[in-house]
Formats: structure tokens, C-alpha cells, sequence
């Protein structure tokens, strides 16, 4: 191998990967937001008292395309239905706020429970990514909301972490 060669190969720490920007506007009365932003999801279901409970998603994908590893790592996050939007730019993430007119200062969004999980893009089996205890309501709601629209867009995720073709391959990709 030439050492320009050499040079192109990945650097160790571009590796995992979290997309640098992104950006989602939160619509608490929709069931789910999936698709619409790179690396970010939100969950919404019905909460107490007409409110609406929500779970963030941000993604983490490994970037090396020879590593053969099959799955994502998310950061679930519950979020308040006065969420306005989430903006990820690297390691930062702003939760906003829609400001409570009853409330006496206008707080950001603050995210309550936490876990740190690892899905399988192909079996959607979910654990948890590290020795951090999930907390346990946000780790059944996640994987109750597993399903073949949800694995499609975790694939599709993982593909373009990989700079892979965005769409599912038409046929085996030999290198
Ligand atoms: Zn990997």
C-alpha cells in the first residue's frame, strides 16, 4: 500500500459518529417523528391529564465502514410536551421550551429519566450500551416502539454513518 493510500484510511477518531448539526421541531400530538431529522427521533404518547409524554433519540453510529458491527447507539432522553425543539451541534444538545404562561420564569425543557441503549438494526434487540442502569420505563417504552418502520430507519441511519448508499442495497456490495 502507498502511504497516500495509507493516509485515506479513517482516522480512529472519527469514529463513532454523531451527525455535527441537527435539528427537530417538536409535535407532541403526532405518535412519533422519525425520519425527519438525521440522528434525532421523538416519541410522544398520551401522559397524564391531556398532557403528552415524549422520549428523545439521539443516535450514535460508528463510522468505520469495515468495522462489521450491526447497531446504534441512542441516548433516550424523556421530554416535557412543552418541548418546543432539540438542535444537536456535536456534543451539545439544546432542549427548548414553549415559556408556561403560569410559570414565574421560563425554564428550558428539562429531560427527567435517561438511558444509554444499543439496538440491533437487525433484530431491533435493545440493551443497554454501558454500565449505566437504564432508567426502566424509558428501556420498555423504547423497545415497545420497535417495529420494521423504525428498524428501516435505524438501517438507513447506520448506512449513511457508513457512507453507504442511503437507500437498502438492490444487491450485495463486494469490496
Ligand atoms: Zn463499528
Amino acid at each position: 500500500m502507498s502511504r497516500r493510500a495509507a493516509r485515506k484510511m479513517p482516522k480512529p477518531s472519527a469514529i463513532p459518529h454523531r451527525l455535527d448539526t441537527s435539528f427537530l421541531r417538536a409535535r407532541p400530538w403526532i405518535a412519533r417523528q422519525v425520519g425527519k431529522a438525521p440522528g434525532l427521533a421523538l416519541f410522544w404518547k398520551a401522559g397524564p391529564a391531556d398532557s403528552r409524554l415524549g422520549m428523545l433519540w439521539i443516535l450514535t453510529v460508528c463510522s468505520d465502514p469495515l468495522c462489521p458491527c450491526r447497531d446504534v447507539k441512542v441516548e433516550a432522553r424523556s421530554v416535557p410536551d412543552s418541548l418546543a425543539y432539540v438542535k444537536v451541534i456535536g456534543d451539545h444538545t439544546e432542549l427548548a421550551s414553549i415559556p408556561d404562561p403560569g410559570a414565574h420564569e421560563g425554564p428550558a425543557a428539562r429531560s427527567e429519566a435517561l438511558a444509554f441503549l444499543n439496538i440491533d438494526i437487525d433484530t431491533g434487540a435493545i440493551s443497554p450500551a454501558d454500565q449505566r442502569t437504564p432508567d426502566a420505563e424509558l428501556l420498555a417504552w423504547a423497545r415497545a416502539e420497535i417495529d420494521a418502520e423504525l428498524l428501516a430507519h435505524l438501517r438507513a441511519a447506520w448506512r449513511a454513518a457508513k457512507g453507504m448508499e442511503p437507500v437498502e442495497a438492490k444487491s450485495p456490495i463486494f469490496i
